[in-house]
């Protein structure tokens, strides 16, 4: 067997890592772990060192890890079929019937399903739609979208501008300039104190409309956002705001892509996060929870009004111009269905719904009056844990002082997995979905330890 010293070596001469400081890890300063099994919501690495994943991976692993019965599906599907295409039409019975499975699972009207293999592409995928769909109309000067700061989307040319996170900006050259950024509904960072979150939530929708009208609502045709931020802190909408925002959009006639891939298969305690918040979209970006990261597949699923108008394009135009070679590709299909059957069959969604509530209010309890915590937030399975220098100013600490990693690597040396939130002193929790009480309790303890350990 391999040593780890001859992996690490390896891993910073020759990997290329995402999301990483290229620098310090090549030259060793810097180093990841070196998974090598796991099973419900605990990895193990190659030393043997067994953690409790509170983040699911990237909030993607819902079903938790080592279900038999998807890898089976996936050795299955290889053995038969490891590869077909779907385009002109083509399609295989496991990417047929997974698409039927998603329709019947998202609200009323979204009945049709285009798969990719993430959710960067799966919103690229959304925003080519959207602009075919305007050109469909008659109305070519119909094009800018909106998204919100905070809001993340990705990281290609298009999702990386909607993304509102400035470490996905710098030096890239981006957002295009088609993009947008509106006010992120962060009700615990507002400038106005004094507001309720429902006047909070109106302030949201008269900025909107406020940005709307500057642009020109001719110029706008679409609006992204995550019914739940995620990777901006984990913000849930304050009272009323997902109502005032859709009565603007339905003002201006602007489209509404809901991006459930955090939200959707579960994760807030529902199937999904628009109907949870009446939300109307016309695309709901899908992704990590519809395999639960067993095999990369992502989605679109698109209202049939919508579809409509992209079928009337292509009766004029010809076939649709967009695809990729590994759209619906059988093995993440096949992933797909196993995925959501157990989800169903282990009644997941609904543990989520209870378990995720109970690590929210354990959470809360645990830092009841600490001087340093200033908002304890959190719907279904995703707990944010917000700390502050002064509860009064609500003001962060110094960036510098690195405070929420070095929270989370004192949580790591304990055994648990949290995220430390970019842009933010936020600690993120999303574990699987098949947490139990007992894992939630050893969540909150080891966040109890790490907190009192780096701010005395
Ligand atoms: N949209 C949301 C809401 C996400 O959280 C993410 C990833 O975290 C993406 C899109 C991008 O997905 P991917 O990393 O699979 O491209």
């Amino acid at each position: 067997m391999l040593t780890n010293d001859q992996l690490s070596k390896w891993d910073q001469d020759h990997f290329f890592h995402p999301s990483t400081a290229l620098g310090a890890h090549s030259r060793g300063e810097a180093q990841g772990m070196i998974i090598k099994t796991a099973e419900g919501c605990h990895i193990t690495d190659r030393d043997g060192n067994r953690m409790l994943d509170a983040f699911a991976g990237l909030y993607c692993v819902n079903i938790g890890y080592g279900r038999q019965e998807v890898a089976e599906a996936i050795a299955e599907q290889a053995r038969e079929l490891a590869y077909y295409h779907s385009y002109v039409g083509n399609g295989t019975e496991a990417s047929i019937t997974l698409a039927k499975m998603v329709a019947e699972r998202a609200p009323e009207g979204l009945n049709r399903v285009f798969f990719g293999q993430g959710g960067s592409d799966a919103n690229e995928t959304n925003i080519k739609l959207v602009w075919y769909y305007n050109n469909i109309l008659g109305r070519p000067q119909k094009k800018k979208i909106i998204s919100r700061w905070r809001g993340y989307h990705g990281s290609g040319l298009m999702s990386g501008s909607l993304t509102g996170l400035s470490l996905f900006h710098k030096k890239f050259d981006l957002p295009l300039d088609t993009v947008r950024h509106t006010t992120a509904p962060y009700y615990y960072q507002r400038e106005d104190a004094s507001q309720s979150e429902a006047e909070f939530s109106a302030q949201c929708a008269a900025d909107l409309e406020a940005l709307i009208e500057k642009e020109g609502a001719d110029t706008i045709a679409a609006f992204i956002a995550e019914p739940v931020i995620g990777t901006g802190g984990i913000v849930p909408p304050p009272e009323g705001y997902w109502e005032a925002i859709q009565k603007v959009l339905k003002k201006h006639d602007i489209l509404l892509i809901a991006d459930e891939v955090i939200t959707g298969f579960g994760r807030l305690g529902t199937m999904f996060g628009s109907p949870k918040y009446d939300m109307d979209p016309d695309i709901i970006t899908i992704a990590k929870g519809l395999t639960s990261a067993y095999a990369p597949l992502s989605g679109s699923i698109v209202h049939d009004r919508v579809f409509e108008v992209l079928a009337r394009g292509t009766d004029e135009n010809g076939p649709l111009g967009h695809g990729w070679t590994y759209s619906a590709h059988p093995i993440g299909a096949a992933a797909g269905v196993a995925n959501l059957k157990l989800l169903d069959s282990l009644g997941l969604v609904q543990n989520a719904g209870e378990v995720g509530p109970y690590l929210t209010e354990q959470m809360r309890k645990a830092f009841e009056g600490h001087d340093h915590v200033g908002d304890i937030r959190g719907v279904g399975m995703m707990t944010a844990l917000e700390l502050v220098s002064d509860r009064d100013t609500r003001a962060g600490f110094d960036p510098e002082k690195k405070l929420v990693p070095q929270i989370a690597a004192a949580m790591a040396k304990r055994g648990v997995i949290a995220r430390a939130m970019p842009q933010a002193d936020i600690v993120g929790y999303s574990p699987p979905l098949c947490l139990t009480r007992e894992e939630a309790d050893t969540i909150v303890g080891v966040s109890v330890e790490a907190v009192a350990e780096v701010l005395g």
